[in-house]
């Protein structure tokens, strides 16, 4: 079982390093291979991460968190699952005592984890071949709030079911349904999605999530 003073050392030290950007590398054009952090999130703004992309603003450092903690020396190595005749490519930030863990920058501390956090580090474990893992949300304050996971397989299954989804609309040129989420708050596509060129109308939050009591 992992020390709590090595576990703790370990997190510190690799926040005190951090000063670099980092992106995660796909290739817009190889449709068989997909990338974890395409599939937990909404499938419509990863495809137009690849077919049509726009920049997305970093807004702070605390955002550079998850993927800098990768490259710098605490992170593992990319692992490759194979579904089919794709492969589903996932890479945690850190594996320390066969647990996997991810970090996460949020606001204030969470009430529960966010679920593409949740589908995330599952998918890692079965990338990973491991059981246990845990999601660290760290506040821009340092403060730090911490889930553990073990493994499940119908999680795991639907992370499976997204991965052919998104291959195959790329595949056919078919742009994914919309997922309407908080997200798209900050979604860079958030125009495409709900603002009609026509009218230039734009929709309110509640009726992008479907809470609308409007006839
Ligand atoms: S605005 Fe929402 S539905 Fe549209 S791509 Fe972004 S996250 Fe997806």
């Amino acid at each position: 079982m992992m020390g709590d003073t090595n576990f703790r050392e370990t997190i510190k030290s690799a926040i005190d390093s951090i000063g670099q950007e980092l992106k995660v590398e796909i290739d817009p054009d190889d449709f068989k291979t997909i990338n974890l952090v395409e599939v937990v999130r909404c499938l419509r703004r990863s495809y137009y991460d690849r077919i049509d992309s726009k920049e997305i603003e970093i807004k702070g450092f605390n955002e550079l968190l998850s993927g800098l903690l990768r490259k710098l020396g605490y992170g593992t190595e990319p692992k490759e699952f194979q579904i089919d005749d794709i492969k589903l490519k996932g890479q945690a930030d850190m594996i320390v005592d066969d647990v996997v863990i991810i970090f996460r920058p949020n606001q204030t501390i969470p009430e529960a984890p966010q679920a593409e956090d949740l589908l995330f580090l599952n998918a890692c474990l079965w990338i990973y071949d491991k059981f246990d893992g845990i999601i660290i949300y760290i506040t821009s304050d340092r403060k730090e709030y911490t889930f553990s996971l073990t493994r499940n397989k119908k999680m795991f299954e639907e992370v499976i079911r997204r991965v052919r989804v998104l291959s195959d609309l790329l595949n056919q040129k078919k742009v994914p349904i919309l997922e309407p989420s908080q997200n798209c708050l900050e979604c860079q596509y958030y125009q495409r999605c709900f603002i009609s060129k026509k009218n230039s109308k734009q929709k309110s939050l509640s009726e992008i999530l479907g809470l609308s009591k409007e006839n």
